[in-house]
C-alpha cells in the first residue's frame, strides 16, 4: 500500500486530504487489502471508482445490500471508499468491490414524496451546489426553492446561476426576482455565448474542491461543464462490461483544466417525478407531439433510434428528439433508482419476515 504522502499526491486532486486519510486510517490501519477511491460515476448496478492505480468498475457487497436500509446506505457519486479487489475466481461484473463508504461529510438527497418514498443520494462529499435557471425561460421559483433546499438540508453551501443571459435584452430584473425569492444566496449571472460572468463563475471552485450542478434539463449544464472540461463530451457513453452494451451514466464526476471536480445529475424532471410536483408537467406535455406521432411507430416501445417503420424520426427536428432522448433517459434513470430502491426494500421485508416466522425451537434464545 502506497505511504501518505504518495497518496496525497496521487489522490489530492481528487479532493483526497489528511483528514480523509485519518478517516481510511482508522478503519483500515495497516491493510495491504484494500486502497482508498472515489467514487467517480454511479450505473445501473455497478460503479466507477478511481485510486491511486487508476479507475476500476466496481460493485456494492451482497452483504452491503442486504443490511442497507435504503440507497443512503451504497455508495454515490462523491464518495470515499476502501475498496477490494476481487479474486480473480469471482469474476463477476465488477473487479473490485466497496469494502467500506468513509464517513460522509455531506450528502445531497433527493426529497421524495408519496408511496415511493425513500431517499435517493445525488451526490457526497461537496463543497459547493450551483443550480442554475435560465434567462430565456419563465423562473420557477418553487423549482428554485426546491433545489436550495435540497442543498441546505444537506448543508451545502448554494449559489444560483443564471445561465443564457446573452438571450435577454437585461438580465438585472430576472436577477432581482431571484435575490427576492432566495434571499441572501448569491446568484451569478453568466453566458456562454458572450463568455460572461465565467470567471466569477470559476473563482467560486477551487481546485480540489467539489461542485454539483443542479438545474432543469435545457438550462445549458452540459454546456457549461464541457467548457470547464474543455471536451465535447461531458455525457460520455461509457461501455458497461457488465450487460456489453452501452449505458450512459447518469450521475459522474469530473476534473476540469483548471482541477476543480464537477458533478452532474439528472436533470429536475426526475426530481419533480419523485416530488410528484405539477409544476414539471409542462416539461411532459412539451413532448405531446411526439406521443402522437409515436402512435404510427411500427414498434411500440420504439425509441425513435434507429427502428424500422418508425413514424417520429425525420418528421421530428433532431433538436427536439435529443431532447426527447434525454428526458426519456431521465426516466430511466428514476425507474432504475426506483428498482433499486425496491430491492433493497424487498431484502429489509425478506429479512423481516424471516424473523418473525423462523421456527423456533424450544430454549432457542429468540
Ligand atoms: P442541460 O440539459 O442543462 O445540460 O443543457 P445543455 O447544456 O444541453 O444546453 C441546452 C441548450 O442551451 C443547448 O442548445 C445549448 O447550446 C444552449 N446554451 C447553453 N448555454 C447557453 C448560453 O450561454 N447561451 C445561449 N444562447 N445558449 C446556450
Ligand atoms: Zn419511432
Amino acid at each position: 500500500m502506497p505511504s501518505k504522502i504518495s497518496l496525497l499526491d496521487t489522490l489530492g486532486p481528487l479532493g483526497w486530504d489528511a483528514a480523509w486519510a485519518a478517516s481510511a486510517h482508522e478503519r483500515d490501519a495497516g491493510s495491504t487489502e484494500t486502497v482508498a477511491a472515489r467514487i467517480i460515476a454511479e450505473h445501473r448496478i455497478s460503479y466507477q471508482a478511481t485510486g491511486a492505480d487508476g479507475t476500476a468498475w466496481c460493485e456494492a457487497t451482497g452483504r452491503a445490500f442486504h443490511q442497507a436500509t435504503d440507497k443512503r446506505d451504497l455508495p454515490t457519486v462523491g464518495d470515499w471508499v476502501l475498496l477490494e479487489r476481487w479474486a480473480e475466481s469471482r469474476g463477476g461484473a465488477g473487479n473490485a468491490v466497496v469494502r467500506e463508504i468513509l464517513p460522509r461529510r455531506n450528502l445531497l438527497v433527493r426529497r421524495a414524496a408519496g408511496e415511493a418514498s425513500v431517499p435517493q443520494p445525488m451526490a457526497a462529499n461537496l463543497d459547493l451546489g450551483l443550480v442554475m435557471t435560465s434567462a430565456n425561460g419563465d423562473l420557477s421559483a418553487p423549482r428554485l426553492d426546491r433545489y436550495l433546499n435540497l442543498l441546505r438540508d444537506a448543508g451545502i453551501p448554494a449559489v444560483v446561476v443564471l445561465s443564457k443571459i446573452d438571450l435577454v435584452p437585461d438580465p438585472a430584473p430576472v436577477i432581482a426576482e431571484i435575490e427576492a425569492n432566495a434571499p441572501g444566496v448569491r446568484v451569478i449571472a453568466i453566458s456562454l455565448v458572450s463568455a460572461t460572468g465565467l470567471d466569477a463563475l470559476r473563482a467560486l471552485v477551487q481546485p480540489r474542491a467539489t461542485a454539483v450542478l443542479l438545474g432543469s434539463s435545457g438550462v445549458g449544464k452540459s454546456s457549461l461543464l464541457n467548457m470547464l472540461l474543455g471536451t465535447q463530451q461531458a455525457t460520455r457513453e461509457i461501455r458497461d462490461d457488465d450487460k456489453g452494451r452501452h449505458t450512459t451514466t447518469r450521475r459522474e464526476l469530473f476534473v476540469a483544466g483548471d482541477g476543480s471536480l464537477w458533478i452532474d445529475t439528472p436533470g429536475m424532471r426526475e426530481l419533480g417525478r419523485w416530488a410528484r410536483d405539477d409544476d414539471d408537467d409542462e416539461e411532459e406535455d412539451a413532448f405531446d407531439d411526439i406521443a402522437e406521432l409515436a402512435e404510427g411507430c411500427k414498434f411500440r416501445d420504439c425509441r425513435h433510434e434507429a427502428e424500422p417503420g418508425c413514424a417520429v424520426r425525420g418528421v421530428v427536428g433532431p433538436d427536439r428528439l435529443a431532447s426527447f432522448h434525454k428526458l426519456a433517459d431521465e426516466h430511466t434513470t428514476a425507474a432504475a433508482d426506483q428498482k433499486t430502491a425496491r430491492r433493497i426494500a424487498e431484502t429489509q421485508h425478506a429479512k423481516a419476515k424471516r424473523y418473525v416466522t423462523r421456527p423456533g425451537k424450544p430454549g432457542d434464545e429468540r
